[in-house]
C-alpha cells in the first residue's frame, strides 16, 4: 500500500516537465498585441497569489500571424476564488466551468487549471478536475492550442513542442490522437477547422486515427458541433472547412443528405459559401444556415415544379421545412425559432424568382419580420449569379420605399 504510494509519487514527478521556455526575440509577440484587459486580469491574479497565463487560441493567432478574437486565461485560482476578486465576473457551464469578466461588451474568460487523463480513451462527460499549470496544457487539444505566455515576463512556455510546429504549421495532437479523438470526438471537427482556418499541414498520425475514429463522432452533443459549424460558418473559411469535412467523411455521419448531394452537385453551395466568406461579420446566422439548404431545397422544389402546376407559398414553405429537416435532422435539432426563420427565408426566394411565369405578379413586400433576411439571402445568391442581381435591385428599391421598411433592426 505504501509502496505503491510512494511509486506513484515518484512517477508523478518523473513526469513533470519543465516547459521549453522562449524570449520576444525568438516568439516575436507584441505586447502591444495583448488585450487590455487580458493584461489586466492577469496582473490582479497574480497581486492576489495565483498563477496566471494567456493561453490557447489567442496566442496560436499571433503566432501564425492572425488577429485573435479574444484571450483566454488559465490560472490556478478556482473558479469561486475568481469570482471573489472581480466584479462583473460569472461562473458558467456544468461540463467544463469557468469564469467570464465582463468589461463593457468585452468578455475575458478565464478557466481554472485542469487535470485530465490522456492516457484512457474513455468518452469524457465532465472536465472539472482541478490540476497544475502542466497538467492544463497536457489536456488541450492540439501542441499549438497548448502554449502559455506570461505578459509581465514576455516569454513564451511551450510544455508541448507547440511553438516549433507552429512554426512548421503543423497540427498535431497533443498526446495520441487515436486516444484524444475517442475522448472526444468533437476535436475531429476542430482539426479540420485549424486545417481550414490556417491551411496547416495534418500530422500524418492525426490523419490516420481521424480515418479510424470518425464514427465516433455522433457520440458528441449536437450542440457543440453545432455551435463549431456555426463559429466556422462565421470565420471567414466556411468553403474550405466543408469541403474538408466532406473530403474526411464526416459530413457524410452528420448530415448526410448534404454530403450525398455535394458529391453530385458541389458548386451551388460552394459558391454561396465562398461569398460569404468573403465577408462574414454581420451575416446573421438563419442566412449562412440557409447556404447549407437552398441549392438542395431549389432543386427538389423545381423537381416538384415539373409534376404539378400549381405550387403556392404555402406548399413552398412546406417544403421548406422538409428539406431542412432532410438535411439536419439526422443529427441536430435546430432550435425552433432559427427553423422558422429558415423556412421562411428559404420560401420567399421564390418571391423573388418564382417557379412559373403565372407567379410574376408586382412586387409586394410581405408584412413577413424575415424578409429582409430573404432579400440578403437574395443579394449573396445575386452576387454569385449576375443575371439575378437587376431582380434583386428592384426589390431592394421597392422595399426601401415601404412602410414595413424600419421596423426590424
Ligand atoms: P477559436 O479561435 O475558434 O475560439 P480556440 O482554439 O480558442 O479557437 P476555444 O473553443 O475558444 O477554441 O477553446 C479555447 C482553448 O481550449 C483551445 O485553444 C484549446 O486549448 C482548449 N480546447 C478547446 N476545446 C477543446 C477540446 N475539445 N479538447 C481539449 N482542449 C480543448
Ligand atoms: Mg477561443
Amino acid at each position: 500500500m505504501t509502496f505503491q504510494f510512494l511509486r506513484d509519487i515518484i512517477e508523478k514527478k518523473l513526469k513533470t516537465l519543465q516547459p521549453k521556455t522562449y524570449t520576444k526575440e525568438k516568439h516575436g509577440i507584441q505586447l502591444d498585441a495583448i488585450d487590455n484587459h487580458a493584461f489586466y486580469v492577469i496582473q490582479k491574479l497574480r497581486q492576489a497569489g495565483y498563477e496566471a497565463y494567456l493561453v490557447g487560441g489567442s496566442i496560436r493567432d499571433l503566432l501564425l500571424q492572425t488577429t485573435p478574437k479574444d484571450f483566454d486565461i488559465s490560472t490556478s485560482a478556482k473558479p469561486e476564488e475568481i469570482k471573489k476578486l472581480f466584479r462583473g465576473c460569472i461562473l458558467i457551464g456544468k461540463r467544463f466551468r469557468l469564469a467570464h469578466i465582463r468589461f463593457g461588451k468585452k468578455v475575458i474568460e478565464v478557466s481554472t487549471f485542469r487535470s485530465g487523463d490522456i492516457e484512457n480513451s474513455t468518452f469524457i462527460v465532465r472536465d472539472n478536475d482541478w490540476g497544475s499549470a502542466e497538467e492544463d496544457v497536457l489536456r488541450r487539444d492540439f501542441t499549438i492550442n497548448g502554449l502559455f505566455y506570461d505578459p509581465q515576463k514576455e516569454l513564451l512556455l511551450d510544455y508541448v513542442g507547440g511553438y516549433l510546429d507552429s512554426q512548421k504549421r503543423i497540427l498535431r495532437t497533443i498526446g495520441n490522437p487515436e486516444i484524444r479523438f475517442r475522448q472526444d470526438p468533437v476535436r475531429m471537427i476542430r482539426l479540420i477547422k485549424f486545417r481550414a482556418r490556417f491551411a496547416l499541414n495534418i500530422d500524418p498520425a492525426a490523419e490516420e486515427a481521424l480515418h479510424k475514429c470518425k464514427e465516433d463522432i455522433i457520440k458528441s452533443s449536437q450542440a457543440r458541433i453545432l455551435e463549431e459549424l456555426l463559429r466556422m460558418l462565421e470565420s471567414g473559411s466556411s468553403e474550405p472547412f466543408f469541403r474538408y469535412l466532406s473530403d474526411y467523411g464526416l459530413l457524410y455521419l452528420l448530415m448526410p443528405s448534404l454530403a450525398r448531394y455535394l458529391t453530385d452537385k458541389p458548386e451551388e453551395t460552394f459558391s454561396l459559401l465562398k461569398q460569404v466568406d468573403k465577408n462574414p461579420k454581420g451575416i446573421q446566422r438563419p442566412i449562412l444556415m440557409s447556404c447549407l439548404v437552398f441549392p438542395l431545397f431549389s432543386e427538389r422544389l423545381h423537381a416538384q415544379s415539373q409534376k404539378e402546376k400549381n405550387i403556392h407559398l404555402g406548399i413552398i414553405t412546406e417544403e421548406a421545412n422538409h428539406s431542412i429537416d432532410a438535411i439536419f435532422r439526422p443529427f441536430f435539432s435546430i432550435p425552433r425559432k432559427m427553423k422558422g426563420i429558415m423556412a421562411s427565408l428559404l420560401a420567399s426566394q421564390f418571391r423573388f424568382t418564382p417557379l412559373s411565369d403565372k407567379f410574376k405578379k408586382r412586387l409586394r413586400i410581405p408584412r413577413d419580420p424575415s424578409f429582409p433576411l430573404s432579400l440578403e439571402f437574395f443579394k449573396l445568391r445575386a452576387e454569385i449569379s449576375s443575371h439575378l442581381f437587376e431582380t434583386y435591385h428592384l426589390w431592394h428599391e421597392t422595399h426601401k420605399k415601404s412602410p414595413h421598411h424600419h421596423r426590424r433592426r
